[in-house]
């Protein structure tokens, strides 16, 4: 995609929400409804921040403020955060491992593609399945009872979470400990 880059290479708020809004027509995600809070730090250009569910971005004023700043830097930094965020929102994933690398390659392709909608909707797809599997995880905690099929009631001793499910370590009444995966309890258990 083209930039029409002003003169004094000055990224003010108005200016990264702009480019978070193409970024989200991409993807079809939402990152331009975040908040973007402002710092002064001169070693930190950026990031993307997720404490006690709430989710924001931080730039630093001391580099997209700066006239000295070339504009594909501050491009590649909304860039990098966006793609934590797009691999937080999808994958559930924090750092710079393959999703956020493959979230990174997703974002410097479709940006030089005219908007697909098709693939807004692949991400949104992704995005819900994520949302529901975290939900049906959640379902499943500590001393809650499962009933089995063969093995009867256990109660579950510990949970494990992995990638879109989570463990489960049951104790059944039969005295056997079986470790079963949440979306499995889910589809085949009553509880
Ligand atoms: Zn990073």
């Amino acid at each position: 995609m083209n930039y029409k880059f002003n003169e004094n290479h000055r990224w003010p708020e108005e200016r990264i929400r702009q480019e978070l809004q193409r970024l989200d027509k991409f993807t079809g995600l939402n990152g331009n409804a975040l908040p973007i809070k402002f710092t002064y730090s001169s070693c930190t250009l950026g990031s993307f921040n997720s404490r006690d569910k709430k989710q924001w971005f931080e730039f630093s004023r001391a580099y997209m403020e700066d006239p000295g700043t070339p504009d594909q830097v501050s491009v590649d930094t909304i860039r990098h955060e966006y793609a934590h965020y797009m691999d937080w929102t999808v994958y559930g994933n924090l750092g710079h491992g393959p999703t956020w690398k493959k979230c990174c390659d997703e974002i410097n392709t479709l940006s030089v593609r005219l908007y697909n909608p098709a693939i807004a909707q692949h991400y949104r797809k992704l995005h819900e399945r994520s949302e529901a599997n975290t939900r049906l995880c959640a379902g499943y905690t500590e001393g809650q009872a499962v009933i089995h099929e063969k093995y009867g009631t256990g109660v579950i001793r510990s949970v494990r979470d992995v990638k879109e499910d989570r463990m489960l370590e049951v104790v059944f009444e039969n005295g056997q400990t079986k470790t079963l995966s949440a979306r499995w309890v889910h589809d085949h258990c009553r509880t």
